[in-house]
């Protein structure tokens, strides 16, 4: 299974429209397991929708890879400072 730092890596590029296919469809089973991600994933597109309907305008590029790059930061920090319960190894 694909891990969470490189789901968290794919999501940018998945919502640009730049992923490959294989790589889509891995993102995309990595999603229907991962709960973190998908989370992850909504507050990402909701920041990005919420952003653009802000501003009445398409984001740029630039703008929303600021607002990825911040929200990666995050979750990685919170993923790596919350417990496991299932004893497994951490992936992010
Ligand atoms: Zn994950």
């Amino acid at each position: 299974m694909l891990r969470c730092d490189a789901a968290v890596d794919m999501l940018l590029d998945a919502h640009d429209g730049t992923l490959s296919s294989q790589g889509r469809q891995a993102l995309k089973g990595h999603l229907s397991q991962c709960p973190s991600c998908t989370a992850f994933q909504r507050s990402y597109e909701h920041s990005i929708t919420l952003t653009a309907q802000a501003l009445a305008v398409k984001l740029p590029t630039q703008v929303s890879a600021r607002i990825y790059t911040g929200m990666t930061q995050r979750f990685r920090r919170e993923c790596a400072q919350s417990p496991r319960t299932d004893g497994g190894s951490r992936s992010c």
